[in-house]
């Protein structure tokens, strides 16, 4: 877990540019846009990724959509966004603590590649 990259950037050991955090999750600036508007939010606590997620987290993520709405509405976003969660090999994701993709700034396509 310490050598965690996203553990590393709550701690503020990493640089970030940070959106948004609280006492549980924290949001930041995706380094590489994918989209004209691209962050990330992740829980505080370590958890490796989607598949990770039980009963006695859940609500962590519940919160972390509830963030992202507030966040979302608050930077303008009206004409909409999209969340990504990568999960595993074939999902893409390449970082292993749970974070979540908010993409917007542009009409994204349907289905991803
Ligand atoms: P994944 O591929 O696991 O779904 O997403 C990981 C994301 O983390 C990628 O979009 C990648 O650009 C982003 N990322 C990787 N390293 C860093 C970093 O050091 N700082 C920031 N802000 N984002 C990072
Ligand atoms: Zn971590």
């Amino acid at each position: 877990m310490n050598d965690c990259l996203f553990c590393k950037i709550i701690a503020g050991e990493i640089p970030s540019k940070k959106v948004y955090e609280d006492e549980s999750c924290y949001a930041f600036y995706d380094i590489d846009p994918k989209a004209p508007v691209h962050f990330l939010v992740v829980p505080k606590t370590h958890i490796s990724g989607p598949d990770a997620v039980e009963d006695e987290n859940a609500a962590l993520v519940g919160h972390i959509y509830a963030v992202i709405a507030k966040v979302t509405r608050e930077l303008g976003l009206s004409k909409g966004y999209r969340v990504v969660a990568n999960c595993g090999e074939d999902g893409g994701q390449t970082v292993g603590h749970l974070h979540f993709h908010v993409l917007a700034g542009r009409t994204l396509a349907w289905p991803p590649g």
